[in-house]
């Protein structure tokens, strides 16, 4: 992954110099107005920095204009390959904050996702709506769960696949809290809030979606989005979403680690499970399945 990520980067990078990314990487052969290839923005995280102006002071390096789209909740069987479909068609890469159970019940998706380009994250094992809630032990077990069970997803892809999960975290709710902000820094793990979500978990129109994704992005000017790939209004509105958003002058990013993923996300890894073999990932997941609450993320707009 490393390669093909700085290839693109180097891209982006003298496509700047150059004064146009569409010259030096060619247009999006199925939707003319985006480049070819979604640039690259490397997120520290060693220490375990928490991104996003939503609550915290600092920002990912995004330049003006330019937005990074974020899915939650996911794998889904329904709507997850609707919303890479839609992604493909224009040539836009994402970061998918995947919760484990869901990971573990269809790791044929987590894996098509590394496939086809985009950054992993995770968002705990079963999506407790508030981890403030847990005792620290219980909390982090949550976290150091959901880690694992999208490795052991991902452990017969390919090894440039595998490498597509970063250490990167984002709470349930964004409820977080700061002693395991703290835990999750001593394991270089980035905590990954927001500029903008879109109120795609509430019971609105998909048009009332993509109204209020534009509007917050305006209102801010560049950031992370947080959409959720298990909504249906959400896929029904992000093709005409990214058309509106290109019409209007701005362009897309990718989030990838800077560097050291594999190792870091290793250090999150369950020590109750241990450490997935890739000839055994199917084993190495046991326990409990725990039905996740999908609640509203309460700190969402
Ligand atoms: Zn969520």
């Amino acid at each position: 992954m490393k390669l093909g990520l700085i290839a693109v980067a180097i891209v982006a990078a003298l496509s700047c110099t150059a004064g146009s990314a569409l010259a030096a990487t060619g247009a999006c052969q199925t939707d003319p107005a985006g480049p070819a290839e979604t640039p690259v923005v490397f997120v520290p995280t060693e220490g375990g920095p928490a991104y996003g102006g939503m609550q915290y002071p600092r920002a990912v390096g995004l330049g003006p204009k330019q937005v990074a789209l974020t899915f939650d909740d996911g794998p889904d069987p329904e709507t997850t390959r609707r919303v890479l479909d839609i992604l493909d068609r224009h040539c836009v890469k994402a970061a998918f904050f995947m919760v484990g159970i869901y990971a573990e019940r269809h790791p044929d998706i987590v894996r098509e996702v590394a496939a086809r380009g985009h950054t992993i994250g995770t968002h705990t094992w079963s999506h407790p709506n508030n981890l403030r809630h847990f005792s620290l032990t219980q909390a982090q077990r949550e976290i150091r769960r959901g880690f694992t069970a999208v490795e052991a997803a991902l452990a017969r892809a390919p090894e440039e696949d595998l490498d597509r999960l970063a250490p990167f975290f984002r709470f349930p709710g964004l409820n977080d809290s700061k002693a395991l902000i703290e835990w999750l820094g001593e394991r270089n793990v980035a905590t990954f809030s927001c500029e903008f979500g879109a109120d795609d978990w509430k019971s609105i129109s998909s048009a009332q979606v993509r109204i209020r994704a534009l509007s917050n992005i305006a209102s801010v000017g560049r950031g992370v989005l947080i959409l959720h790939d298990t909504k249906p209004r959400t896929a029904d509105m992000l093709s005409d979403f990214i058309v509106a958003m290109r019409q209007q002058g701005y362009s897309f990013a990718q989030l990838a680690p800077q560097a050291g993923a594999g190792e870091l996300a290793a250090a999150v890894r369950d020590p109750l499970i241990g450490p997935v073999r890739r000839a055994d990932a199917a084993s190495a997941l046991i326990g409990t399945i725990i039905e996740p609450s999908l609640e509203p993320a309460s700190a969402l707009r």
